[in-house]
């Protein structure tokens, strides 16, 4: 059996459920774990404290995934921990299970959330009858085979498609893993939202178009979803710029939910493509401005222009993907918000975002703060919003808490 040993002084975190063990935090590795291997935690005392998958090269040696001394890590655990995943979004208000997908407003959830599900290193989201997986740690990724067949037998799944291809995978050593692990091939997806509902009359539900081996992310960015209507409803009658559009998802809501005309910029020209195909699905017939470019540099020409707005979304990629980044996420964060208020009329309403985990919600909030005093502007707090409850964190996981958003009043 292969066990590490803590520092003294390092078992706090573990004691407190934590599921990650840093390489400083460990005196001795006895034994020789290979990737993805079960390890014993023991504490300077020799008191057993959990169980975890190693990381041969990580910062983060250890994944813990039990406090029990008794729990292995079989495919009957395994098992258990994706069936308390899948039952618990099949409780959620708009994400139903794989059975009801039909029926329900929306057909796109995200099933598990790694560490914040118990299954470190482990994404899974469904859209429609198929699922996306991402297998982001050695631990997951020797496990693949279980996991897959668990999840088909699970969900009826037609099909599951491997997109492990972010920076975690390079952290790990991990090849870039893509491809068809199960089924058959996910086609287009249809994807469904509920439509806007602040009205007298509902309107019916949106559509998007995702393709889940190409798009980005898995496919379409799940998270905002509940975010995505909040904004919508400030967008009535209004003049709005979503900045970072990728295939239209605020501007789309936007739109239905009943904005005078609607301004999409991306850097990517097969995002506003989509976007552009998703007006025509959703039969919305008002004006639609789609600019390919930089945000950071049409935002400074449309202030030279003197162009207003009466809404504008700002829901950027990651900027900080490491600690060493932080600073420079900031100053980006910050440029984009003062440019933005400035852009609003007075009473305008601002709908900024930041994904960086590495940017907690009350630095978010200085430097949304910092952005008003540089533009000049008196600026309200109407709203905080957070990922969409399909990516639930875990309360010995703060980690697992990275999208944050704040809609603001500008006067
Ligand atoms: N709001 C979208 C998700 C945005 S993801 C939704 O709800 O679906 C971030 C997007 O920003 C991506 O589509 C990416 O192509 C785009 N992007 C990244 N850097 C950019 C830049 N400097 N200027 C414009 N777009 C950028």
């Amino acid at each position: 059996m292969n066990t590490i040993t803590l520092r003294p002084g390092r078992e706090r975190p573990v004691q407190h459920y934590h599921p990650w063990i840093f390489s400083g935090a460990i005196a001795t590795v006895d034994g020789s774990p290979g990737q993805g291997d079960v390890v014993d935690v023991y504490a300077t005392t020799g008191a057993w404290l959990a169980r975890g998958m190693w990381s041969s090269v990580s910062q983060i040696k250890v994944r813990l995934f039990t406090w029990n001394a008794d729990e292995a890590l079989d495919v009957g655990l395994l098992r258990h921990r994706l069936e308390r995943a899948i039952a618990g979004r099949a409780r959620l208000p708009e994400a139903r299970s794989i059975a009801e997908t039909e029926t329900a407003a929306s057909n796109a959830c995200r099933l598990v959330y790694a560490e914040s599900d118990s299954l470190p290193g482990l994404i899974v989201d469904r859209y429609g009858a198929y699922l996306v997986i991402q297998l982001l740690t050695q631990g997951m990724a020797v496990r693949a085979d279980h996991i897959i067949d668990l999840l088909h037998d699970l969900t009826g799944a037609h099909g599951i498609y491997e997109r492990s291809d972010t920076e975690t995978c390079e952290q790990e050593a991990l090849p870039i893993a893509e491809g068809l692990r199960q089924g058959e091939i996910p086609p287009l997806i249809t994807l469904r939202e509920p439509g806007f509902r602040h009205c007298s009359t509902p309107r019916p539900d949106l559509q998007f178009m995702v393709n889940v081996c190409m798009g980005q992310k898995t496919g379409f960015y799940l998270d905002q979803a509940a975010n995505r209507a909040r904004v919508a409803a400030y967008c009535v009658d209004r003049d709005v710029l979503d900045c970072f559009c990728y295939s239209g998802g605020f501007a789309v809501h936007a739109a239905q939910a009943g904005a005078r005309r609607v301004t999409l910029i991306d850097s990517s020209t097969t995002a506003l493509a989509q976007a552009q195909e998703h007006w025509i699905v959703n039969n919305i017939n008002i004006p639609i401005e789609l600019v390919a470019g930089d945000v950071f540099k049409l935002l400074r020409q449309y202030r030279a222009e003197g162009r207003l707005f009466e809404v504008i979304i700002l829901d950027p990629p990651k900027f900080a993907h490491k600690q060493v980044q932080v600073e420079r996420a900031l100053r980006g964060y910050k440029d984009i918000n003062m440019l933005a208020m400035q852009l609003l009329s007075p009473g305008g309403v601002l709908a900024t975002f930041s994904c960086s985990g590495r940017v907690p919600a009350e630095l978010f909030q200085k430097v949304v703060f910092g952005a008003g005093i540089d533009a000049r502007r008196d600026v309200q707090i109407l709203e905080r919003l957070t990922q969409a409850p399909d990516h639930p964190v875990l309360l010995s996981f703060p980690e697992g808490e990275y999208l944050k958003g704040l809609i603001c009043r500008v006067w």
